[in-house]
């Protein structure tokens, strides 16, 4: 299969290139697109068979459910069984934005869709690609990121094209998204609004809204046997080729340990920050963003766990990074691309 990259222009949206991307979602196929979040692979959410064909071209395993993607608000009634006061709360505070909410699922959603499960998760992105092709799409659009399974997720869509050239019909590409980072999950559904999976929006951020919001005890505990209740947070993820390890600890103690780790034959990587990138001599030196600026951090952690592949090191020294606020969705992917490695000083 031939895979178009099809440039698309946010602020001049060429109707005629959407409405062919719209049409290969109506009859089953799929198309990678921006989102503000990270490159999503769509398929029609209500069309099982459009499930399967995300999967296989993702390689990932079909227990882990996709997040459906609306571009209207009166679309979620048709996809879940009740709206709870705290879903409306946050939709009216976050949609569209990087927020997914976890529903019970109505009977217009396949279990082919949601890995099984009873509940399904639903997003409106603010991307005005992602919303057009959604509604040419027929509305209900199954996106997961759209890297093959446990690759870093795309931030731009020659990430896509590396991982999925020959196995999708078309690409959209808006050029880099705005965040870097997957959307926030919470799960409606608990008594307590739980968060799955830490993003952009944050735990702060929720309780402004909700007051009591909780974090999902299998994404803290140190106990392996808690499970995370997103199936995909189970998953090793975002690994790079190279064996990656965090060094938390004072800064001048973090910088000398990475500074010896460098002296040897092997081919180093170190992930710093603009604050630190001066102070590292040696060894392949990416620096990821400024602390004083989270979001240019969050924008190029994936882009640059990708690089170091290219570069072929052979480990991986990271800075830590710090909760609250975005510092804790970037702390969870590094966190898991590093299998939880990390060397406390
Ligand atoms: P991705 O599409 O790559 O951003 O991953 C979607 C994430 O949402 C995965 O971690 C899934 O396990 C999670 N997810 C999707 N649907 C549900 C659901 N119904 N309940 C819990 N987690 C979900
Ligand atoms: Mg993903």
């Amino acid at each position: 299969m031939q895979t178009i990259v099809q440039k698309i222009d946010r602020a001049q949206i060429d109707a005629a290139a959407m409405e062919e991307a719209g049409r290969i979602l109506r009859s089953g196929g799929l198309v990678a697109f921006p989102t503000e979040t990270v490159y999503g692979l769509g398929g029609d959410a209500l069309d099982e068979s459009a499930a399967r064909r995300i999967y296989a071209a993702k390689g990932r395993p079909s227990d882990n459910p996709l997040i459906v993607h609306i571009a209207d608000m009166e679309h979620l009634a048709e996809i879940v069984t009740e709206i709870p006061e705290a879903a409306r709360k946050l939709a009216e505070a976050f949609w569209p934005g990087p927020l997914t909410m976890i529903f019970q699922k109505s009977d217009r959603v396949p279990y082919g869709t949601t890995g099984g499960l009873d509940t399904v998760a639903v997003r409106m992105p603010s991307d005005p690609i992602a919303l057009e092709l959604i509604r040419r799409g027929g509305g209900y659009v199954a996106a997961p990121s759209a890297n093959t399974s446990g690759r870093p997720s795309p931030t731009t869509a020659q990430h896509v094209y590396e991982d999925l050239q020959g196995r999708i019909p078309m690409i959209l590409d808006g050029g880099a998204v705005q965040i870097g980072l997957e959307s926030t999950i919470v799960d409606l559904t608990e008594e307590v609004p739980t968060v799955l999976r830490p993003g952009y929006i944050s735990m702060e951020m929720l309780q402004a809204v909700l007051g009591e919001v909780r974090m999902d005890r299998g994404l803290i505990a140190d106990d392996s046997n808690v499970r995370p209740k997103a199936p995909g947070m189970k998953y090793r993820h975002y690994a790079p080729q190279a064996d990656l390890k965090i060094v938390e600890g004072p800064q001048e103690q973090v910088i000398s340990y990475i500074n010896e780790k460098t002296a040897g034959e092997k081919q180093v990587g170190i992930i710093c920050t603009e604050e630190t990138k001066a102070r590292y001599p040696r060894g392949d030196v990416k620096c990821v963003g400024s602390r004083k600026d989270e979001l240019s951090i969050a924008n190029h952690l994936f882009a640059i766990l990708r690089e170091f592949d290219a570069d072929g090191v052979e480990e991986i020294y990271s800075e830590s990074f710090e909760a609250p606020g975005l510092g804790q969705a970037i702390m969870n992917r590094l966190l898991k691309a590093a299998g939880h490695q990390v060397i406390t000083l």
